[in-house]
């Protein structure tokens, strides 16, 4: 399968070639991404109208440069794959229209994907991991454990009561008067910190089910921010913020590898990273010790495809195609979309 993916759900504008091989390896042909962070960070978020007007002036290009450096026509595809939801649907209506077209135009099929489908198979775009896995996506607007069994097969066992753990990552650098995107800027600041400075609450902690809780590590960061009175409590502060983070999300995948391994006893056992926080390197190195201590091979993807990228998009819908799956043309745009629909059905408050 060669596959042109399209990805506009939030504000990166992105195309990308990637080619899937019958034994399950892939090969990105090209990625490109337009970030759109200039455009947002005066108003210190993304705002819905500018992105999707940014991504209608950038999708053709993008598209165009994605085809050039792939070195491929469109004759050599064999299908479209766009973002379809979860996101901003001013935006994911762009890409899913021009993915149509596409479609239309060169008689391919289309594949309508789920955006956390792309981050639940991003491990994937750089090395070999065979299904099933485990699998914590940690996203800017998701924070989930699930049990991973092929593309589009995924049951939930957590998810977040409150925040993200990048929108915590963001409201906490926000506090602390970091530009937008707050993630990075903190990992940035965190650097040299005393991650043992600050004594922050461990949320959840010897709960027994897989859920995720940030609000209680928010409102205490921002207390202690106010009281700052340096440079080097700053440091101090975002590298105790980072690590009770990065604590909590291994603790609570802690727990799901405990119950995942005793419902997958003599296979072997896989733990998989993915999302926007899975970039960071505190949060990759405590979760690679965790898996290691119970038993799982440990995958995070490569750097450049933890955050929003298309190459994602088009390897879910390469292997998606791959198992004769595609949609038809007047595929809906779904600003929500829950990657488990049972679960999400069962307890409509924690999607
Ligand atoms: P979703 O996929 O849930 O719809 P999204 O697409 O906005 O949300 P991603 O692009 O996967 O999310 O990730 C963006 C998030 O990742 C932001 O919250 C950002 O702050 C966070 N992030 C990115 N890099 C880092 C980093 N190095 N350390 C911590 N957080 C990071
Ligand atoms: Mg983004
Ligand atoms: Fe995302």
């Amino acid at each position: 399968q060669t596959v042109l993916g399209l990805e506009t759900s939030c504000d990166e504008t992105a195309a990308a070639v990637v080619r899937l091989h019958a034994d399950g390896t892939s090969e990105v042909l090209s990625s490109v991404i337009a970030s759109q962070i200039a455009a947002h960070a005066p108003y210190g978020g993304v705002v819905p109208e500018i992105a999707a007007r940014a991504h209608v002036e950038g999708v053709d290009g993008i598209t165009a440069e994605a085809m050039s450096q792939a070195g491929v026509g469109y004759d050599a595809l064999t299908g479209v794959a766009a973002t379809a939801g979860p996101g901003l649907v001013g935006g994911v209506m762009v890409g899913l229209s021009f993915g149509k077209a596409v479609a239309l135009a060169r008689g391919l099929p289309l594949i309508a994907v789920n955006h956390l489908e792309g981050h639940a198979v991003s491990a994937r775009l750089g090395a070999q991991v065979d299904y099933p896995f485990l699998l914590l996506l940690v996203s800017g607007g998701h924070c989930q454990l699930l049990e991973v069994e092929g593309v589009g097969a995924c049951r939930r066992i957590g998810t977040t009561i409150d925040d993200a753990a990048g929108e915590a990552f963001d409201k906490i650098a926000k506090t602390l008067g970091l530009p937008y995107p707050g993630g990075p800027a903190l990992e940035k600041l965190a650097e040299g910190g005393d991650a043992e400075r600050f004594v922050l609450p461990r949320m959840l902690l010897g709960r027994k089910d897989c859920d995720f809780s940030f609000s209680g590590l928010k409102t205490a960061a921002a207390r202690l921010a106010e009281g700052l009175t340096s440079d080097d409590e700053r440091h101090d502060l975002a590298a105790s913020v980072q690590t009770a983070i990065a604590r909590q999300l291994a603790e609570r995948s802690d727990r799901a590898m405990a119950a995942y391994a005793e419902t997958h006893g003599g296979q072997e056992l896989r733990f998989v990273v993915a999302g926007g926080v899975a970039a960071n390197k505190s949060v990759r190195a405590l979760l690679q010790q965790t898996a290691a201590k119970r038993g799982f091979s440990f995958t995070a993807p490569p750097m450049a495809f933890c955050t929003d990228n298309a190459a994602m998009i088009a390897l879910a819908g390469a292997e998606r195609l791959a198992l004769g799956q595609a949609d038809p043309l007047d595929a809906p745009a779904r600003p929500r979309w829950p990657l488990d629909q049972a679960a999400a059905l069962a307890n409509p408050t924690h999607v």
